[in-house]
């Protein structure tokens, strides 16, 4: 599952309030104020042009010297988007100490305390990520802004009762999580008797025959663009088989549009982005092994955001896509890496694609099996998908300014 998001603080800009003075009657030092808000507000209005069009490294330069101008009547906003502009370039460390800059400037937006949770979120340091997610649920919270928030406390307790210790485990310098999964017995597999896996994706309605009028008819082909992503991840060794019959298919894939059907507990408001499920052997015979053996697995996922129900991009359906199929495929826990596809939430530092750690884990699942001639998705013509398929290493993280919330 996926869950959470950054919520953008709104870059607000009053107008410069103080009118030009006359020096003469004025102390040098009222001037000198005078003089700095001007350039303050100025500078503000660039990095407001440079953030909308995603030049975030440009923006960040600017707030540096926006910065050196405090104390004045900006400072808790030059704070705030400059750690906004850390946020999106993955300095979470800087972000940080920028939002308490901010919120120490009088910053009250609870926006800031609940980026700042995300932020601690990312370092793994959950203590923080909890006081910062309940002082935003104690400033003046929209609404519907609060389920998000108070799931969000519910899971960063869990995950600080697991470390007590509040640590920042250094696992994510490793080449791969596949060891942090086998502790938590995090790993499930695939049989080599099955392979090729038999796939079915369930077009135009749900799994209760409901409609999706947000399906596209271009996403069976997404589907299998990213099980060939991650069968060459694994080495060839994992291989797919389109098939037309659900009953006879060993992974089923579904769409939904009711965010109450990927919900992992029933009740909870939902903040998902999709769910696997999956029929697992009860025993690990004939060897025994660290791994449980898949007979059967189910992904569900949601065409919209849990939270605001709007469509789904196609580059975010194959984000999600990848990471659900990541489960699937036996995966079954999350990378502790905010990189990572299969980070256990999504976050800004994440393509539509594998990383490394992503590809060596997989491999290390499968390394002893197999591998096919012929790889990937059998049988099956992909349609162009009219997007770029390259792999993320070569590719350059490029921050969007507008993709925010919800998912
Ligand atoms: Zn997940």
């Amino acid at each position: 599952m996926k869950t959470m998001k950054l919520q953008l603080s709104a870059l607000v800009l009053a107008a410069c309030i103080a009118l030009p003075i006359s020096a003469s009657s004025q102390s040098k030092v009222e001037l000198d104020n005078y003089l700095r808000e001007k350039i303050a507000f100025e500078k503000l209005t660039r990095v407001d042009s440079l953030m909308k069009s995603g030049k975030m490294v440009d923006a960040r330069q600017v707030l540096l010297e926006v910065t050196k101008l405090d104390p004045n009547s900006y400072s808790n906003e030059s704070h705030a988007l400059l750690a906004e502009t850390c946020y999106f370039l993955g300095n979470f460390q800087e972000a940080v100490k920028e939002y308490d800059i901010a919120i120490k400037y009088g910053g009250k937006d609870w926006r800031l305390f609940w980026n700042a949770a995300l932020c601690n979120m990312h370092l793994n340091n959950y203590k923080n990520a909890l006081v910062k997610a309940n002082q935003a649920l104690k400033s003046n919270i929209p609404e519907d802004a609060k389920p998000q928030i108070q799931r969000f406390v519910k899971e960063m307790s869990e995950k600080a009762a697991e470390n007590p210790g509040n640590f920042a485990p250094a696992n994510i310098h490793r080449s791969d999580y596949f060891d942090l999964l086998l502790a938590g017995r995090e790993l499930n597999v695939w049989d080599n008797e099955k392979l090729p896996l038999k796939v079915y994706v369930k077009e135009g309605t749900d799994l209760a025959g409901r409609p999706l009028n947000l399906y596209r008819k271009e996403y069976p082909a997404l589907i299998y663009s990213c099980l060939d992503i991650w069968s060459k991840a694994s080495g060839g060794k994992l291989s797919f088989l389109p098939v037309n019959d659900a009953n006879s298919a060993d992974m089923l894939i579904a769409f939904s549009q009711t965010p109450q059907d990927v919900t992992q507990v029933k009740g909870e408001i939902p903040v998902e982005q999709g769910i696997t499920r999956f029929h697992l052997s009860k025993d690990d015979s004939p060897a025994p092994s660290p791994f449980r053996r898949i007979l059967k697995a189910q992904v569900e996922l949601l065409l919209v955001k849990p939270t605001s129900l709007k469509a789904l991009t196609v580059d975010e359906m194959k984000q999600i896509s990848l990471h659900e199929l990541g489960h699937a495929l036996g995966i079954r826990g999350h990378s502790d890496s905010a990189s990572d596809i299969m980070y256990f939430n999504q976050s800004f530092r994440q393509l539509p694609a594998l990383t490394k750690r992503d590809k060596a884990t997989i491999a290390r699942l499968y390394s002893d099996y197999p591998g096919l001639e012929a790889s990937g998705v059998l049988g099956f013509n992909l349609a162009p998908l009219g997007q770029n398929q390259e792999d993320r290493d070569s590719a350059k993280y490029k921050p969007d300014i507008g993709r925010q919330s919800g998912f």
